[in-house]
């Protein structure tokens, strides 16, 4: 088959950085070692981390994660915490190691100012997702998580000084669409869209490159937010049939049916080696009467 190779894709810079300081710690640190949830989204990633000696906590939020771990290290991962959380593993005495990505902790500091300057912030982000958990978890009671324009609706904020920011890993343009309907409510809300470059970039490169191939192969985790949204926006804004895989054996031949042309795009947590395979994989393949 012809296979349409869509870059940029795979590993962000928040990967990789995350995955080297995990690495290291694990080699390096006495005690036990845990991960205080998935360090990335991706499967191959903490199975690797574990065969490393890094234990997975994996709880429904990080607060209670911290429960689960006696002694020892705990890595923070690349979606960030909540003062909170760091403030508890102090107490609890374990050395914490904070794997947060860049991108992430500037929006972190941006949440910081804003509400130090009196406002209400509205935050975009996907309801249990760790990254705005942790985002949330920095003006208790002044950051408002919305998902949906239901959400929307429902906001009651006080203050006339608002504020409008998101999730690193959504799709651009729901979160464009989501941003104007806050702004009907708030039309004196400043916005600072924190949706990151590499999200940005990838969503792009697999929305440009639908109109050139029948079908596109998302390499990635089901808990991978970047992921997920790279399978949306091919369907919605690129009009194309997407599919997300986690390995070679989710492939369904019956995806290929008078296609020509295939693009394989791969979340921002997918290791390249997967993806390879994938792509070496689609162009071996004799396609399907
Ligand atoms: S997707 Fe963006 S915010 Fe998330 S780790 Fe990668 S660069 Fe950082």
């Amino acid at each position: 088959m012809d296979v349409l190779k869509i870059t940029p894709r795979g590993y962000c810079h928040g990967v990789v950085d995350a995955i080297r300081i995990a690495k290291h710690v694990g080699e390096s640190t006495p005690g036990p070692v845990h991960m205080l949830g998935l360090l990335v989204h991706n499967t191959h990633v903490t199975d690797d981390m574990q065969e490393h000696g890094v234990k997975l906590v994996d709880a429904p939020d990080r607060l209670t994660g911290l429960d689960k771990i006696k002694d020892g290290t705990v890595i923070f991962t690349a979606h960030g915490v909540s003062p909170a959380v760091k403030a508890k593993a102090q107490a609890m005495g374990l050395n914490a190691i904070d794997a947060t990505c860049s991108d992430v902790i500037r929006t972190h500091d941006l949440i910081d100012r804003l509400v130090g300057d009196a406002y209400e912030v509205v935050y975009i982000g996907l309801r249990g997702h760790p990254e705005p958990e942790g985002a949330v978890g920095h003006g208790p009671g002044k950051v408002h998580l919305v998902q949906d324009a239901a959400d929307i609706d429902k906001l009651d904020v006080r203050s006339e000084k608002v504020a409008i920011t998101c999730q690193t890993t959504l799709s651009v343009w729901d979160t464009d669409s989501l941003i104007a309907k806050v702004k009907e409510r708030y039309p004196q809300a400043e916005v600072y869209n924190e949706i990151c470059l590499a999200t940005q970039e990838r969503q792009e490169a697999a929305v440009a490159a639908a109109a050139e191939v029948d079908v596109v192969i998302v390499v990635g985790s089901t808990r991978s937010s970047n992921s997920k949204r790279l399978v949306e926006v091919v369907e919605k804004k690129g009009g194309k049939p997407a599919h997300l895989i986690d390995n070679l054996e989710e492939i369904d031949l019956n995806w290929f049916r008078g296609v020509k042309r295939i693009g394989v795009t791969s979340g921002a947590s997918t290791p390249s080696q997967l993806t390879r395979k994938v792509i070496e994989y689609l162009q071996e393949l004799e396609p399907p009467a």
